[in-house]
């Protein structure tokens, strides 16, 4: 739901673009944090009958005693004269931010990948998630969306649209229109109001199954958790002990998942965590289920079933590292010889790709190391979910090399090793 006063209207809209032939209603006023939608109703409804139904587990059963590990890429857009390329510091910074955030919700995030994209097509209006090229960026970009939170940084319309988040039962699971989207102007660092970052823990708690704490109002249930009191609308600044509704508690303006600035919102509730684990069980299993870790039975033989003879030999060498080659040809038909290795975190590695150019490397007795130059070729990453599948990934640096993915299965598994 985009973080906008645009009540009800965006994610609908996924679903039937042309509906949507005028701008929405904003009564934002700049400087406040507004920002996104309400949830579509039926979606909400649905989230509150699974919830509902969660509740009646046990606490620990819904939450595990550990934290939750979730794979994040971050896909970061930016236009003419790099405008919105931020920095591997910020969104290190922002990694920061969203892992103190919830920690108390028992949800930890590793960052698997980090994607650019200069001067992009969807830098600017595409990024919007109700336009058609906004729907048409995620179907591009998204990576393996089922076990990996795709969020993407881009110039959305500040300060009107801060950021948007889908619901988790809006999509089936592997669907790529998953995912959040926020203005590269909320990152930590940014101006105020929104400098903190929370614009992208906000989204995220869509995304994991939260509504707006101002969600129906004063009229129960609310945003159907229980121990966010009821609000009658959205709060902006900071109007501590605001009181809107004749229930019990005073607003909750410091949480989340209302629309105060940054410097005012520090919580979540216990119940919103459980809404948010049970949310995840009942609609994104996959993405607990990408806790799963590259060990040393992942070494052996790769391919690409849909383009059988293509693939990599990988090992997985002591001090947690990931050695690759890739077995391929250049653009240019002749053989080529990359070679990569990384450090490998949870079910991925992201890998420093060389390439053997020079001509030392032929058959022997010509071969001559002093002749064989290794090339900086680009990075190359693997992101496993299982023993037997994953997915390749490719940023090359290198002229007439474009970036891509392809699935890949097991072929061999070296004797003595098994997996997991
Ligand atoms: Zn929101």
């Amino acid at each position: 739901m985009l973080r906008s006063a645009l009540i009800g209207v965006l994610c609908a809209a996924i679903y039937s673009i042309s509906a949507v032939g005028s701008p929405p209603l904003l009564h934002a006023t700049a400087g406040s944090r507004l920002p996104d939608t309400a949830p579509p109703d039926a979606f909400a409804a649905g989230l509150d009958q699974a919830f509902r139904q969660f509740q009646t587990f046990a606490r620990a059963k819904a939450e595990p005693a550990s934290p939750l590990q979730i794979n994040l890429i971050f896909h970061v857009l930016s236009g003419a004269g790099l405008e919105g390329n931020l920095s591997d510091a910020v969104l290190h910074d922002q990694l920061t931010v969203l892992n103190s955030a919830y920690a108390s919700a028992g949800l930890h995030f590793n960052l698997s990948e980090v994607r650019r994209y200069p001067d992009s097509v969807y830098f600017l209006g595409g990024c919007f998630p109700t336009t058609e090229q906004g729907i048409q960026m995620k179907a591009t970009l998204a990576v393996d969306p089922a076990h990996v939170v795709n969020i993407y940084f881009c110039k959305l319309d500040l300060p009107f649209i801060a950021g948007y988040g889908t619901l988790p039962n809006e999509f089936a699971e592997n669907d790529p229109q998953h995912g959040v989207i926020v203005d590269y102007g909320t990152l930590p660092g940014s101006a105020a109001p929104l400098d903190m970052g929370h614009t992208l823990v906000h989204e995220l708690g869509h995304y994991f199954g939260l509504l707006h704490t101002f969600q129906g109002g004063c009229v129960e249930p609310g945003d159907s958790v229980d121990d966010t009191p009821a609000e009658a609308s959205p709060a902006y600044g900071c109007q501590l002990g605001r009181d809107s509704c004749t229930q019990a508690g005073v607003d909750p303006v410091d949480n989340f998942m209302d629309y105060s600035d940054d410097r005012c919102t520090d919580k979540f509730t216990a119940l919103q965590a459980t809404r948010m684990h049970a949310s995840i069980a009942a609609y994104r299993p996959s993405l607990a289920a990408a806790a799963f870790s590259i060990g040393p039975g992942m070494t052996g033989n790769w391919f690409d079933p849909n383009q059988s003879g293509h693939g990599f030999s990988i090992e997985v060498l002591p001090g947690n590292v990931l050695l690759a080659d890739w077995y391929v040809f250049a653009p240019n038909g002749g053989a080529t010889w990359i070679v990569a290795s990384g450090p490998i975190t949870g079910n991925t590695a992201v890998l420093q790709a060389f390439q053997k150019t020079g001509t030392g490397g032929r058959f022997p007795p010509n071969f001559n190391p002093a002749q064989l130059q290794n090339l900086a070729w680009g990075t190359l990453t693997f992101t496993f979910s299982d023993c037997n599948s994953g997915q390749a990934s490719w940023q090359p640096v290198v002229a007439g090399y474009a970036s891509g993915s392809m699935n890949i299965t097991r072929l061999t598994l070296p004797a003595g090793l098994s997996c997991p």
